[in-house]
């Protein structure tokens, strides 16, 4: 077998600090990978420019210029890690063997794909990039993170544990990839359901290079509620369990109020009525909330608007794209 053609993609958003930086490690690693002849002499890196506000597509049809191993494209605007992610992908599946996605700001270990690539080699398809700890984490996001693992899998999704969005995936998984259509993205958990042979390399993530974090609490909390939502339906079904205990214990007092007048002690129990009413609203709000946020997901699937829209490309930079 001849040695695959790699495509790396990488997405920015605004990363100017950083890109210089990282962008020249990339194709070391690429051009180490290629003398060992672990993979084809005319693999690339794919920028992905989740429409920047800063230089970072400068930099991007720069680096193109001078190298061709450089490549890029551009978002319309900015879409968010996940589109950005998902449009490289399917931008580079058509040609190339294999692809393997890392964010750009130098955190995932590159020497990594050493490792992923072997494993493609001795047949995996897909191979998760999984991180051996979490030293570089603060206290707080080390145990959120590890909570938030635990109940993804209670809701019984299939996720790689502290597995995020680096990544290993042939091609052919891509084109299988490319049948779902949703626009609620979750990638890392989107990728066990394509299924195929899967294998695991462990890695240290580091600090940031440069710049800052582009995943505020926000941004994090917002992509920890798409992760269940998107691939569960389980809170639906706990609050159908939590509506049956509810409604039983109520019939329960409703029996026991009939004694309690049938017996001339009707006056009594305000206040616990009181409580109960206030507790009952804060249940259905909340159990309203969470329905919404599905009704909400419907919505936004139904309109089936595009994920990304790329409007420029470094071989021909000046002329816009039609829709991806
Ligand atoms: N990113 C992106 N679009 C966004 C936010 C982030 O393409 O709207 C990219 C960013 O440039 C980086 C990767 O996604 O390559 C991960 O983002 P970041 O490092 O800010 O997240 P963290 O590592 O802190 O979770
Ligand atoms: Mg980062």
């Amino acid at each position: 077998m001849s040695a695959p053609k790699l495509i790396i993609v990488i997405p920015c958003y605004c990363e100017e600090e950083v890109l210089p930086v990282t962008a020249p490690q990339f194709k070391a690693e690429l051009e180490e990978l290629t003398g060992k002849g672990l993979i084809a002499s005319d693999s690339r890196i794919l920028f992905v420019d989740d429409g920047s506000t800063d230089g970072t597509w400068k930099i991007i049809t720069e680096l193109s210029k001078e190298d061709s191993k450089y490549s890029g494209i551009r978002l319309s605007r900015n879409r968010g890690h996940q589109n950005a992610l998902l449009a490289g992908l399917m931008e580079a599946k058509a040609s190339c063997d294999i692809t393997i996605s890392i964010d750009c700001d130098g955190q995932d270990d590159i020497h990594a794909m050493e490792k992923m690539v072997e494993e493609y080699s001795k047949g995996a398809d897909v191979v998760y990039g999984v991180r051996s700890d979490r030293r570089s984490d603060s206290f707080f996001k080390r145990t959120t993170a590890k909570f938030y693992y635990k109940l993804l899998r209670s809701m019984g999704t299939d996720v790689v544990y502290n597995h995020a969005d680096y990544r290993l995936v042939s091609s052919q998984v891509l084109n299988e990839f490319a049948q779902f259509e949703e626009v609620n993205l979750f990638l890392r958990g989107m990728f066990p359901l394509v299924g195929f042979d899967s294998a695991e390399v462990y890695y240290e993530r580091h600090e940031r290079i440069a710049g800052k974090s582009h995943y505020p609490l926000g941004k994090m909390m917002s992509l920890a509620l798409n992760g269940i939502t998107s691939l569960s339906v389980k809170p639906i079904r706990i609050i159908t369990g939590l509506g049956t205990i509810v409604a039983l214990i109520s019939f329960g007092l409703l029996v026991y109020t009939f004694v309690r007048y049938f017996m001339g002690a009707t006056i009594e129990g305000w206040a616990s009525t009181a409580a109960i009413i206030c507790f009952m609203s804060g249940i259905q709000l909340v159990c309203l909330g969470v329905i919404g946020e599905y009704v909400g997901k419907i919505y936004l699937e139904t309109k089936h608007r595009p994920r990304y829209i790329i409007s420029k490309r470094t071989d021909d930079p000046g002329k816009d794209q039609p829709l991806a």
